[in-house]
């Protein structure tokens, strides 16, 4: 054991239990234009085998973490992907049923199920419901019948509607929508009128993410070839101060730089990693982070498969998380949020003051009022968000 090692055994943060799981479901119907997430167009007889791998690995992480046959408390779940919706029932309720089983989950377990617009319908609601699910998130995007063309999407305006619907109507109380904006031809009006649809359906969460032309995907290929018209940076920040302003007059607090919600309606699961706290993560291509060690999951779903039949974890790297490096994502992450880093937290999780460990990269960003500081965190000011990463990356290598 090297120096690092040690000090990351030490961190009280490595200590702790992970209480939140992410599983990812790899399949969507078809990819969008701007997609580099690990997903795939494959039939129920795939996804059948890629959910037996799925129980597979739940029981080796279950098995390695808690030896003496204890049921870890899950507080919170969140399936990704992907489109988890794509998985036939079937298969949902094997996979609710082990949970069930395996992990203490009940009615405060906060259950989030990623979903497209139509691909949801009364009875898989009916169902995901009583499996426990009770928050849904749509990736809604754009509430212009061009753009969703334009980005690949295979829903319509029409589907976001009735999906909506359909959930309010199944009992869902916390349904969050997904927007973009920054996209192809896209202008600062339209951006105003799809935040205008959104917030129309009263819902207590909704994220808005600016396009990043990801390496590998059709968009990088069209934007090579000059073919593909993106709104110029200032444009792309205009639009993000308008969401904003619009959301926040909506009475959607931001809490963190991409997400609003009503108070309460926070996704706990993804607190969970802005709080930089550990998670089991199951599926191909997921990132867990359990004790010390952050791991990857391979991404070939037949890697993936071939490893779990032979009764081997599917990861493709592990890697020991220091305790130098636990503090840096500690404030880094932190930082994303409204609440900021909380400094007894800081203490607590890491023992060592935030002071102690960043006070020379803290002082010098407060006198230049890109920091604010109180007696219990540190905070971005929300009209710097847009200089965010700029800021955070003075906190790498320097605790
Ligand atoms: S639905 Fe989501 S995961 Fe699937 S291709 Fe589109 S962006 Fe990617």
């Amino acid at each position: 054991m090297n120096s690092q090692d040690e000090l990351s055994s030490v961190a009280p943060l490595h200590r702790l239990a992970p209480k939140s799981l992410y599983i990812h479901i790899p399949f969507c119907e078809s990819k969008c234009f701007y997609c580099d997430f690990n997903s795939y167009v494959a039939n129920d007889e795939v996804k059948r085998d890629y959910t037996n791998s799925l129980l597979k690995e739940l029981t080796l992480i279950r098995e390695a973490y808690f030896p003496n046959g204890d049921r870890p408390r899950l507080d919170t779940i969140f399936f990704g992907g992907g489109t988890p919706t794509v998985l036939p029932l079937l298969q949902w309720e094997k996979i609710a049923a082990f949970l069930h089983d395996q992990f203490s989950v009940d009615q405060k377990t906060e259950w989030t199920v990623e979903a497209n617009p139509g691909s949801v319908n009364d009875s898989v609601l009916g169902e995901l419901k009583q499996f426990g699910v009770n928050r849904l998130s749509f990736g809604a995007q754009t509430f212009n019948e061009i753009l969703l063309l334009a980005i690949g999407r295979l829903h319509s305006v029409r589907d976001i509607e009735k999906s909506v619907e359909l959930a309010m109507q199944a009992g869902f109380g916390r349904i969050s929508l997904d927007l973009m904006f920054g996209l192809p031809d896209q202008t600062l009006t339209d951006v105003r009128e799809s935040v205008r649809r959104a917030v129309g359906f009263g819902l207590g969460h909704i994220s808005v993410y600016g396009l990043k032309v990801e390496d590998g995907t059709p968009f990088a290929k069209w934007q090579q070839s000059g073919h593909l018209h993106l709104p110029e940076e200032d444009a792309e920040a205009a639009m993000y101060e308008e969401v904003r302003q619009l959301l926040q007059e909506a009475g959607l607090m931001q809490y963190e730089i991409s997400n609003f919600a009503r108070a309460g309606e926070e996704a706990r699961h993804n607190l969970t990693y802005w709080h930089n706290e550990p998670y089991f993560a199951a599926g191909a291509g997921a990132h867990g982070y359990v004790h010390s060690r952050r791991y990857e999951n391979v991404k070939s779903l037949l890697r993936y498969q071939q490893m779990l039949d032979g009764g081997e974890r599917p990861l493709e790297a592990l890697s020991a998380v220091t305790a130098k490096e636990a503090m840096e994502d500690s404030v880094i992450l932190g930082l994303r949020l409204r609440e900021g880093v909380n400094k007894s937290a800081f203490l607590a999780h890491h023992g060592v003051a935030l002071d102690e460990a960043f006070g020379d990269v803290i002082l010098p960003l407060i006198e230049r009022g890109l920091l604010q500081e109180d007696e219990d965190r540190i905070v971005i000011p929300s009209r710097y968000y847009s200089l965010a990463n700029e800021i955070m990356v003075r906190f790498l290598g320097n605790s």
